[in-house]
């Protein structure tokens, strides 16, 4: 059998307790009782749990015994500020998928009324990534960044793999290019961050801003997709290759 799955808000040695929005949901709307058992997120650990009791807006647990999880997929998705509830799609999507961070980021042609608001709406995608990844039962959650500028995102350096992803480009496809990150990489699991652009697309000096700091250019194929079905199928591709 399958059990349901909470994030703790806090936990200890043993123990666990849900508190706000979660404990709500259990008390009144699935009437939980002591003695009903649970999966309980407590960190990046998950355990198998029994409530133990109920008081006022909390929910306690005993933690009786660790349950293998599966962790999140070393890929980080940069999303340029798109339609909103489309960009909450990709989250969501993103999430189920396995994906560790996400990092919006305004593009030269991210919508000027979206781009003002987006850091605004963080907390709300923090919360998105935080319930997708309760119910795709993930032993974590990806962590939302705050909104950066194209340029800091597209600099940070590390020696991850980066790849832009480019309507135009035609030669190299991601899976190619993942495929070589993989032999390259070796016993490890490379670690894979890619950006998907506006409804728009991205600007010649994107571009080449992209590839002076490092991005290769690669391809879904030879339709235009929306972004936010960019973001899910390299997302989707991506975590195929590396399971
Ligand atoms: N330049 C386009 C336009 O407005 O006509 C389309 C931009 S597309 C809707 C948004 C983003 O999705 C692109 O910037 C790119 O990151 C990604 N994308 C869409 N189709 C793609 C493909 N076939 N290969 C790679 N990336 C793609």
């Amino acid at each position: 059998m399958t059990r349901r799955r909470w994030i703790a808000d806090s936990w200890g040695e043993g123990t666990a307790s849900l508190t706000g929005e979660q404990a709500s949901h259990l008390i009144r709307v699935l009437r939980a009782q002591p003695g009903t058992e649970y999966d309980i997120v407590a960190g990046d650990r998950v355990w198998h749990g029994v409530i133990v009791g109920i008081s006022g807006d909390a929910v306690r647990f005993n933690l009786i015994a660790e349950v293998q999880a599966d962790p999140a997929l070393p890929i980080t998705l940069l999303l340029s500020i798109f339609k909103f509830d489309r960009l909450e799609w990709a989250i969501e999507k993103g999430t189920e998928l396995g994906i560790e961070r996400i990092v919006p980021i305004i593009a030269r042609r991210s919508e000027k009324h979206l781009a003002q608001s987006a850091q605004n709406r963080v907390d709300r995608w923090r919360r998105i990534a935080r319930e997708s990844a309760k119910q795709s039962r993930r032993s974590d959650i990806p962590v939302v960044d705050d909104v950066l500028p194209l340029k800091i995102a597209a600099r940070q350096t590390s020696d991850v793999v980066r790849l832009l992803l480019a309507e135009q480009e035609c030669s190299t496809t991601l899976r190619n290019a993942v495929e070589e990150a993989i032999r390259n990489a070796g016993a490890e699991m490379p670690a894979i961050r890619m950006a998907v652009g506006p409804e728009g697309g991205w600007t010649a000096e994107e571009e080449a801003l992209f590839d002076a700091e490092g991005w290769k250019s690669v391809s879904l194929g030879p339709r235009i997709l929306r972004a936010e079905t960019a973001a899910i199928t390299a997302t989707a591709v991506v975590a195929a290759l590396l399971e």
